[in-house]
């Protein structure tokens, strides 16, 4: 069997349709613009690159947005009251602060200082809490956008073996929590595997549904995988230079192998990394219509 591809790029472009449209009638209907202001702290460019994506598709959305950079040296002390200032902005509905900070800032400290209402990255864990117990209102942002590749390819999630490959905060363990819930899109039947767990192949080739997030080429071979399941590769690895001076990406999964075997699969790039800003954009838009305690 040859897998059906997972298309990331077209789902998330879809998404932010829907996205820009809801925006336009937020404006119209209760004169409501959604804020979002990215904080970047010094100049990694890997971070300048993410926050320059992210405040580029803020404002295609028509989104308030604000890019705020602060130099590498600048104290914990200052970073936490810039955060207590955007916390009272009222214009401003979604704080991300991107990550890594400088290594003198306890990052810890601040994504806690983020009021849980503006942390549209969900990593709050007042958010973490709410996600474990069924009542979210935020899902971070990358699990967010497996759950919406599972909705909008019609794979269905109720009743099916999941087994997440990876038990990290931020894609792992929240995937795992998100499809285990009593909801639409969710409600399977969840196993998470990491380095500690004696047989993993045991518990992937059981997966009608499987989520590969461990940061590592190959973790995943077409041995490993049942006839026709769905595959997610979360993973982005680099693994060298294209002649055109590109990064060259790969998944977690053996994609040539596992497409031969997999019913559908996600491939890397264009599966679930277009998804993770999208789901930023729909995080912010929630926090505005919740400020707004607008219901629809
Ligand atoms: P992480 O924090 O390094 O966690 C990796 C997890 O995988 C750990 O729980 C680790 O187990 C487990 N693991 C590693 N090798 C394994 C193996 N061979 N078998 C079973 N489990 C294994 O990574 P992460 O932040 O979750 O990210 C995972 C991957 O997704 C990375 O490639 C990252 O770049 C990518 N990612 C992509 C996006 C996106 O938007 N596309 C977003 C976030 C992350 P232990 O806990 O036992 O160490």
């Amino acid at each position: 069997m040859t897998a059906k591809l997972i298309n990331g790029n077209e789902i998330a472009r879809q998404i932010r349709e829907e996205l820009k449209i809801e925006t336009t009638q937020l404006k119209e209907k209760y004169d409501v613009v959604p804020g979002l202001v990215t904080v970047l702290v010094g100049q990694n460019p890997a971070s300048i690159s993410y926050v320059t994506a992210k405040q580029k598709t803020s404002k295609e959305l028509g989104f308030y947005s604000i890019q705020d950079n602060q130099p590498e040296d600048i104290t914990e002390e200052d970073l936490l009251s810039l955060i207590g200032k955007y916390n009272k902005d009222s214009r401003i509905h979604g704080i991300l602060v991107q990550l890594p900070l400088p290594k003198h800032i306890n990052e810890t400290k601040v994504l806690y200082a983020i009021d849980p209402r503006k942390d549209v990255d969900g990593f709050h864990p007042v958010n973490v809490g709410k996600l474990m117990i069924g009542e979210a209102d935020y899902l971070p942002c990358t699990p967010a956008g497996i759950q919406q590749l599972l909705i909008r390819t019609g794979v269905e999630t109720s009743g099916a073996e999941v087994v997440v490959v990876g038990r990290s905060n931020i894609v792992g363990k929240p995937i795992a929590n998100i499809l285990l819930q009593k909801q639409k899109g969710a409600n399977a039947t969840v196993t998470i595997c990491h380095t500690g767990s004696k047989d993993i192949a045991f518990h992937t080739r059981r997966a009608d549904i499987l989520i590969v997030a461990a940061g590592k080429p190959n973790a995943v071979t077409a041995d490993m995988v049942k006839e026709g399941a769905v595959v997610i590769d979360v993973g982005v690895n680099r693994i060298g230079m294209t002649p055109e001076g590109k990064a060259k990406l790969c998944g977690d999964v053996d994609f040539e192998n596992v497409k031969e075997k997999a019913g559908a699969i996600t491939p890397v790039p264009g599966g679930v990394g277009p998804m993770t800003i999208t789901m930023l954009m729909m995080n912010t838009l929630k926090a505005a219509k919740l400020a707004g305690g607008i219901s629809s």
